[in-house]
């Protein structure tokens, strides 16, 4: 049934976007951490022990898709992201999509991800100590990815659930409206710090050694994304749209169910050349960026 176990916290492993895997958390008070992962596991849980507390660690549409399953369940949400709850329209507008990706977004989202309108029940803030029984729980907000992010530590456990901060051989997301690459950066800094023994993630291999080294590696991504652009700008002037074509994050532009990653690559080069921009390395000329010497 579970693919992890240390004492009571256990994860799920839920497979490719939007699916994610889910922690649970197996006390008085049972509670699912993003509820994305198997339906029939997630069923089953539930029916041997109701689940009580259904949290998520942001407000992406990939974490999303059982909540449904479980609407007795109090629903705890990061503060800064509790709005994408409040309607479909706060959700889309995370991305900024154009007409015509508005429509593919909206389908997806109710469709295969489950969106209902859903009020928190409790915002999740810095420093809270969440308690489902004997086991305890820090929240530790993580912003970048979204500006509300969460990770969850369980000391006693020595776990650390670092949620979409998640470890994946291509390097972290920072793509909506509101993300933010020093945010990023910040956050996994402090993640590095936490002496766990296991890290959880919510996508990829899920389950890894509390090696500080392997954050430190994924963070250097967004490193070497900015030096791959610096060094095609160096080529030569270019728009946006050639930087986004040049696919230096995700490669050639393609969809993965239903996930236009150019939109995504599009929004994440634009916040590298406006970092680029205010620390006087790139400038924008007549619509192309230009590699200042
Ligand atoms: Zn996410």
């Amino acid at each position: 049934m579970f693919d992890f176990e240390k004492g009571p916290i256990k994860l799920i492993l839920g497979g490719k976007y939007p699916h994610c895997h889910t922690v649970f958390v197996d006390d008085q008070k049972s509670a699912l951490i993003d509820a994305a992962s198997k339906e029939d596991t997630l069923r089953a849980l539930d029916q041997r022990n109701p689940v009580k507390i259904l949290l998520v660690s942001h407000g992406h549409e990939d974490h999303i898709m059982y909540n449904y399953l479980f609407p007795q369940a109090a629903f705890w949400v990061p503060e800064a992201d509790a709005h994408v709850f409040l309607s479909i329209n706060n959700l889309l507008g995370c991305y900024s999509p154009t007409d015509e990706e508005r429509a593919q977004w909206k389908h997806l989202l109710l469709e295969q991800c489950h969106y209902e309108v859903r009020k928190a029940d409790r915002l999740l803030k810095d420093g809270d100590m969440l308690e489902f029984g004997r086991t305890r729980c820090l929240v530790i907000h993580t912003p970048g990815h979204t500006p509300g992010h969460c990770a969850f530590h369980f000391p006693e456990e020595k776990v650390l659930f670092l949620a979409d901060m998640d470890l994946v051989k291509g390097g972290p997301y920072y793509g909506d409206v509101a993300s933010s690459i020093e945010q990023t950066l910040d956050s996994l800094l402090r993640l590095a710090a936490i002496d766990v023994e296991v890290y959880l993630t919510s996508h990829g291999r899920g389950i890894h050694d509390g090696d500080p080294d392997q954050i430190h590696r994924f963070a250097a991504h967004i490193q070497k994304r900015e030096n791959a652009l610096l060094e095609f700008l160096a080529q030569g002037p270019k728009t946006l749209e050639e930087v986004t074509q040049k696919g230096i994050i995700y490669g050639p532009p393609r969809v993965v169910a239903g996930w236009d990653l150019s939109i995504s690559e599009r929004s994440m080069m634009s916040k590298h050349l406006k970092r680029l921009e205010k620390q006087c390395r790139v400038t924008l000329e007549a619509g192309r960026y230009e590699f200042l010497e």
